[in-house]
């Protein structure tokens, strides 16, 4: 994704750890893969990572530099 820190500095941060960063989508910016508007974007920066899910939610993702990018939207 070529506008990669374009979109992560309109984000707003709300978690960060070794391995992975969670970004809220507080402007309404559409999701790079299926246009529609995301909720948070979660950047997975280890070779593994696990993530617990408070709620059912659609997950689109990407892969940018080896980072997993997972845009996340609630029904
Ligand atoms: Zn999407």
């Amino acid at each position: 994704m070529d506008d990669y820190d374009e979109l992560v500095s309109s984000l707003t941060p709300r978690q960060e750890s070794d391995s992975v960063k969670i970004y809220q989508n507080t402007v309404g910016l559409a999701c790079p893969a299926c246009d529609d508007s995301f909720d948070n974007l979660i950047v997975c920066q280890d070779e593994f990572n696990t993530l617990g899910l408070d709620f059912a939610m659609d997950i689109c993702t990407h892969v940018h530099e080896g980072d997993a990018l997972l845009f996340t939207h609630k029904h």
